[in-house]
């Protein structure tokens, strides 16, 4: 079993606005080869090999008003992905707050290949639990919760705070979501980010009530997961690999996984971890 990063952005940057885009690029000296792997995904099959990485969940979502990406995102990544499933996992979304029919889209997109659903509160400007009738009962919310719970759909929060401009952090708090896991006992709920950097607490309590819940580390360096993470080791039936890159401060894929490698946590958790896990939210 090869190692999977569950949380890479291989997205239609194009479709970024300008402000968000250049958030992604300020620091970035590799723009060429970024755009090449966008654009070919054997160069960047290539790199994953280089990486040490066998499988990579590409994180797609719609966020027509903060980010710029509209559901054309979703053709992208399932266009990229073909004659490719083997290795890169399709992950797609639908707008929480405006899509006239989650169900139907989601069926057809699963249809096409969609293996998981992305959701971004902060960026998407919409509360994970306002399908609750105490909170605005949105019927369109708990429909997509709950076509993703008969499709087999895992949805991946984005969870804690987001520095792109527009972005409205009270959204991404991780306890927004425990309605989610009560009501939707079946759905597998991925807690990108872990709730960093305010919310760790929250995130981990989450894994450890809920069975379906996991724990995902990306975009913490990982010389500082543990420090954010303390209960990491015992959760680490729970926990997910991700690397965020080429999200800020992210240079190197294989470079953030060989650093995650040098963690105090014992070759059976590192397995878990990065090889046994994935397959079960990511299955082959
Ligand atoms: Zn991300």
């Amino acid at each position: 079993m090869g190692v999977t990063d569950c949380h890479v952005h291989i997205n239609p940057l194009w479709e970024m606005r300008p402000a968000a885009r250049a958030l992604i690029e300020a620091e970035r000296s590799d723009r060429e080869t970024l755009e090449a792997y966008l654009r070919e995904p054997e160069r960047f099959l290539a790199y994953l090999d280089r990486a040490g990485v066998e499988r990579a969940v590409l994180v797609n979502y719609v966020s027509p008003e903060v980010v710029g990406y509209t559901e054309r995102s979703n053709d992208f990544v399932l266009d990229y992905v073909n004659g490719h499933t083997d290795r890169l996992i399709a992950v797609g979304s639908v707008d929480p707050r405006t899509h006239p029919d989650p169900r139907g889209a989601l069926r057809e997109l699963k249809r096409r290949g969609l293996r998981a659903v992305k959701l971004h509160p902060p960026h998407q400007l919409f509360f994970p639990d306002a399908y609750r009738p105490e909170r605005g009962g949105d019927v369109r919310l708990s429909e997509l919760y709950s076509t993703c719970e008969e499709l087999s759909l895992p949805v991946i929060f984005h969870t804690g705070t987001s520095i792109f401009p527009g972005a409205r952090d009270k959204y991404g708090q991780p306890l927004l979501i425990e309605d989610v896991a009560i009501d939707f006992p079946k759905l597998t709920i991925v807690l990108a980010h872990g709730g960093r950097p305010l919310w760790t607490a929250e995130a981990q309590y989450l894994c450890r009530r809920f069975p379906n819940v996991y724990l995902e580390v990306s975009s913490v360096p990982p010389s500082r997961l543990l420090g954010y993470f303390p209960e990491l080791p015992r959760l680490s039936e729970r926990v997910l690999f991700g690397s965020d890159w080429p999200g800020p401060g992210v240079k190197d894929l294989g470079e953030n996984l060989a650093r995650f490698r040098e963690l105090p946590l014992g070759e059976e958790r590192l397995r878990r971890i990065l090889e046994e896990n994935p397959r079960k939210v990511f299955p082959d």
